[in-house]
């Protein structure tokens, strides 16, 4: 560091001062820097002609004035601090700063500042050579913003030597690669190279070389960490001043996901061509811009047709302007709207789509698109529609089922309310569809089905509904039908069509139907009770025989009602033993013998005393409780035999039969194992009573019982003879030891005529074919005279005595005695 003192010491050996004056004065006058000089107070004292071209002023302007006007307001406190420091006597190098021009324009300048001494090393002034640096600092900038664009791209800039030893690696290069320039700077360029493209450089390198250029190239590299992206690449050489190749500099972007995004679009424009639903794109008024092939194909209309178009032109009439109202109401709320909706063809018909439409809206909210996704959803529409066939048809008539006639019967319920009207629901089941079945195989039967169902239909109004709700049931109901006389007509074309025979399999089969019916409002109830109505009357049709319309009968209804009630109410007294047999003495009143007693049921009720069998027999008629009491009198008759036969009475004891039970196939087999538990005892002494009937099926089968009954030794007799049509029949025919003259005939033997003739040949008969004869309801001694006087000797009825609990029979018999006049009366034969 130089002190003030050394200034003393400055000398110039070879000149005399004069001329050393002259020699810096012009040194300063040529200079090519500014060389100015001033006071410690900062008045110029020198301004060269350099100083004149950098800063604009004339020295003439500058001499004598002081210099404040070439500081920028920053730069005056960094020049005080300079002289302070020379002052103070520190060695200060030249430093960069900024001047202002006359124009006003700044300058980039450096400044040397050196302090002016007097003889004795006082500073009495400074000097400053100023040069004008702004080409060179200009430069600088340039190059740093250059430098800055490089390290700030996001793109990767990388340069290498010409053997692809990398130079430089940029911030951008560092963010898409992942490597820092501490990592890649002297490594090899090949480094971000896939396997298998190490040629790729290469041949770049090798245009390069030979001055070509080289074309932007999309190709992959590896980042660290080995995962590959896609990048552009552009190469170009780095010359020197001289134009020679130095060097390669690539710029590298990553456009990964831009080829993500093509590779998308390319998906979404296939997925639009090739989709089968049909798309349609609008703009946010609703005008068509684009819609796919399957749009096309859907509508029928060409894209000529509609595009410019609204979809307006698709409207069906089937939807309201409502209907698309809400729909638009649905996409400014939600974006979305999703539904069924029914689109018109270009040939005006109707298509049932399923439509989706999305608003598609621009970065600012607003609705840019609208997208419409279209299937047409007809063909599942008809799928829909078979299986709802299916579930509302029988498969093999494809007449309604139970489901679909549910539902007709309450719309016609509904329909007949509100005009007035009446509806007849008719329960119908086939005769002898069973024995179709069993004889020619279920595939006759169903054939049988599939014809007679339609003819019945066909014999049917169009308003009418016929269902088949059941193997050989069906239901039909009647609209609008009038009195009981015009639905009676439509169910007689019905049995008709029914009764037609049908030709299947080269035979000529034929069936009829029980037919129950009945009438609503009249039957005033709901449809399942109308159903139920008329299935009840179909029972009484077939129990009346068949082959015929039953009305229904509110009155007989509530009574079966009641009947399921009664029987449960009697099996109940079945299993308390409330049930006993009483017996009626029979006698033969000319020879005063008891020789036998008729059992007759009674029921000891609890609360209504002894009750008849008219009270309950009736009810459990075809029940099964007929047939579980039926066998108990015979076991119970039998008993009573077998306990009389132990006190000494030998007794026969006839017990009523009813002939479902003798018809049961297991009478026999039972009848058999009852009596073979008293071995001791003579079978004959049971007898069955049969009632007559006039059923010509049910006497060739009774008799076909009787006959086998016969080995067994048990006798049999005919109730209540001469009330049925069939008497001579059953006399020729059945082996019955016994006649019955019904009471009907007896109780008014003496005042009615006919009556007594009809006694009379009764008796006739019996003696003609060899049968004994009973007279029941033998009331008092005249009609026992008159029956003597017939020559009917046997006799049983209140005359004789009531019947009686058995364990009192035996007294009675010992106690009988007959009626004087009846004894030893004479035979009157006329
Ligand atoms: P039924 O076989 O004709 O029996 C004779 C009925 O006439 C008996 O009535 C008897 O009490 C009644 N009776 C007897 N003598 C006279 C008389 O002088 N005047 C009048 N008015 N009636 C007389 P019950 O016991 O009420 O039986 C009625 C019907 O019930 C019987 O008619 C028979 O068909 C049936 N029945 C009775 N017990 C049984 C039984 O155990 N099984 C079956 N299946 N039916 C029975
Ligand atoms: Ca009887
Ligand atoms: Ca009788």
């Amino acid at each position: 560091m130089a002190k003030p003192e050394d200034a003393k010491n400055l000398s110039y050996p070879y000149l005399s001062s004069d001329e050393v004056n002259e020699h810096f004065k012009a040194i300063v006058r040529n200079s090519e820097d500014a060389i100015i000089s001033r006071t410690v107070s900062g008045i110029v004292t020198s301004w060269n002609k350099a100083a004149e071209k950098l800063f604009g002023y004339s020295a003439a302007e500058m001499v004598g004035n002081p210099m404040l006007a070439l500081f920028p307001k920053d730069r005056l406190n960094e020049e005080f601090f300079i002289l302070d420091l020379i002052i103070a006597g520190e060695k200060v190098d030249h430093f960069e700063t900024i001047r202002i021009h006359r124009d006003g324009k700044l300058i980039d300048v450096s400044n040397t500042i050196s302090p002016i001494r007097d003889s004795f090393g006082m500073i009495i002034g400074f000097s400053s050579i100023v040069r004008d640096i702004s080409k060179r600092k200009k430069l600088e900038r340039l190059q740093n913003q250059f430098k800055a664009i490089i390290d700030y791209s996001d793109d990767a800039i990388i340069s290498m030597s010409l053997d692809g030893v990398i130079q430089s690696w940029n911030r951008g290069a560092e963010a898409i690669f992942g490597y820092s320039s501490d990592e890649m700077i002297g490594m090899s360029i090949s480094h971000l190279l896939p396997p298998g493209k190490h040629d790729e450089n290469d041949n770049i390198l090798e245009k390069l070389k030979k001055g070509e250029r080289v074309a932007p190239l999309e190709s992959v590299r590896i980042c660290k960490g080995g995962r590959p992206i896609a990048v552009s690449i552009t190469t170009s050489a780095i010359r020197d001043a001289k134009d020679r190749i130095v060097g390669i500099s690539k710029i590298l972007q990553d456009i990964t996901l831009k080829k993500y995004n093509e590779s998308r679009l390319q998906l979404t424009s296939s997925v639009f061509s090739n989709t089968n639903e049909g798309i349609l794109i609008t703009d946010a008024k609703g005008t068509i811009l684009e819609v796919n092939d399957s749009f096309l194909r859907i509508s029928g209309y060409s894209r000529d047709d509609i595009l410019g178009k609204t979809p307006a032109i698709f409207r069906s009439s089937r939807h309201a302007p409502k209907f698309i109202e809400a729909i638009r109401e649905l996409l400014m709320k939600s974006g979305t709207y999703q539904g069924e909706a029914w689109s018109r063809k270009k040939d005006g018909s109707a298509y049932a789509s399923l439509l989706t439409i999305n608003v598609v809206k621009d970065e600012t909210g607003e609705a840019k698109h609208y997208v419409s996704l279209i299937s047409d959803v007809t063909p599942l529409r008809e799928k829909q529609e078979q299986m709802e066939h299916l579930a509302h048809f029988d498969a093999l008539t494809d007449l309604p089922n139970r489901i679909l006639l549910a539902d007709r019967l309450q719309q016609a319920m509904a329909h007949v309310n509100r005009h007035k009207q009446s509806l007849a629901v008719l329960y119908l089941d086939l005769d002898y569809f069973k024995e179709v079945n069993d004889n020619h195989g279920h595939n006759a039967g169903d054939q049988l089905l599939v014809t007679v169902s339609h003819r019945m239909r066909d014999a049917l109004r169009n308003v009418d509904t016929l269902a088949r709700i059941g193997g050989d049931e069906f239901v039909a109901v009647l609209l609008d039908v009038g009195t009981p006389v015009e639905c009676n007509y439509l169910a007689e074309r019905i049995l008709h069509a029914c009764a037609e025979p049908v030709l299947i399999d080269g035979h000529l089969l034929q069936v009829s139907a029980s037919i129950g019916m009945t009438i609503y409002p009249q039957d005033n109830t709901d449809a399942e009770e109308l159903m139920r109505h008329a299935d009840s009357a179909m029972y009484q049709a077939k129990q009346a025989g068949r082959n015929r319309v039953q009305l229904f009968d509110s009155a007989l209804e509530s009574e079966i009602k009641n009947r399921s009630l009664q029987i449960s109410r009697i099996a109940q007294a079945f299993d308390t033993n409330e049930f006993v047999l009483y017996y009626q003495p029979k006698v033969n009143m000319r020879l005063g013998t008891v020789f036998g007693a008729e059992a007759l049921i009674r029921w000891l009720h609890p609360q209504r005393g002894i009750l008849p069998p008219s009270e309950f027999l009736p009810v459990i008629e075809n029940h099964n409780m007929e047939y579980i009491l039926g066998y108990w009198v015979i076991e119970t008759a039998l008993a009573q035999i077998e306990s009389w036969r132990g006190l000494g009475l030998a007794m026969t004891v006839s017990v009523n039969l009813c002939a479902n039970l003798l018809l049961k196939a297991d009478f026999i087999e039972k009848l058999t194992a009852l009596i073979s538990k008293y071995p001791l005892m003579n079978p004959g002494s049971l007898e069955l009573e049969i009632l007559e009937t006039n059923d010509v099926q049910d006497i060739s089968k009774i008799l076909l019982v009787v006959k086998q009954c016969q080995p067994l030794g048990v006798g049999f007799s005919i109730d209540d003879f001469g009330t049925g049509n069939s008497s001579m029949t059953y006399l020729n025919r059945l082996p019955a030891e016994t006649l019955k003259i019904d009471q009907s005939f007896v109780r008014d033997i003496l005042v009615d005529h006919e009556d007594q003739a009809m006694v009379k040949g009764v008796i006739a008969l019996a003696h003609a074919f060899k049968r004994k004869v009973i007279a029941e309801g033998v009331e008092n001694i005249e009609i026992g005279e008159k029956l003597l006087d017939l020559g009917c000797d046997f006799a049983q009825g209140f005359g004789i005595d009531r019947p009686m609990p058995g364990d009192e029979f035996p007294t009675w018999v010992a106690s009988w005695a007959p009626h004087d006049y009846w004894k030893n009366r004479a035979y009157i034969i006329n």
